[in-house]
């Protein structure tokens, strides 16, 4: 069995808060984590405007918003009591659980 990157601790479906940026403060759930890019895709978060060309006469084009990815050193997991917070790990039995530090819960 590979033995899992340590230093990367979020996964899909985690609640996080942007901690950097123009985002910063909010909340959201991460869709996509590109772990050769370091960057998470969080969702309703970081969205940036995007001009489309035509490709089509039937197509519009013109502007979409789409969320871009976030360096994954610019977000943090949130703990359902504590709010942003670091994890620690706690062993039970054979699997490894990722913990909030403050307050003990399982994430
Ligand atoms: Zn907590």
């Amino acid at each position: 069995m590979k033995v899992t990157d340590h230093k990367w601790k979020i996964r899909r479906d985690d609640t996080v808060e942007i901690i950097a940026g123009k985002d910063k403060g909010k909340q959201g759930t991460i869709v996509r984590v590109l772990r050769k890019k370091n960057k998470v895709v969080v969702s309703g978060l970081n969205i940036v405007k995007k001009a489309m060309k035509r490709r089509s006469q039937n197509d519009k084009g013109g502007i979409i918003e789409i969320e871009a990815p976030i360096d994954v050193s610019n977000v943090m997991i949130v703990c359902k009591k504590c709010g942003p917070v670091k994890i620690g790990y706690k062993i039970e039995g054979d699997t490894k659980k990722r913990v909030c530090r403050k307050c003990g819960e399982i994430l």
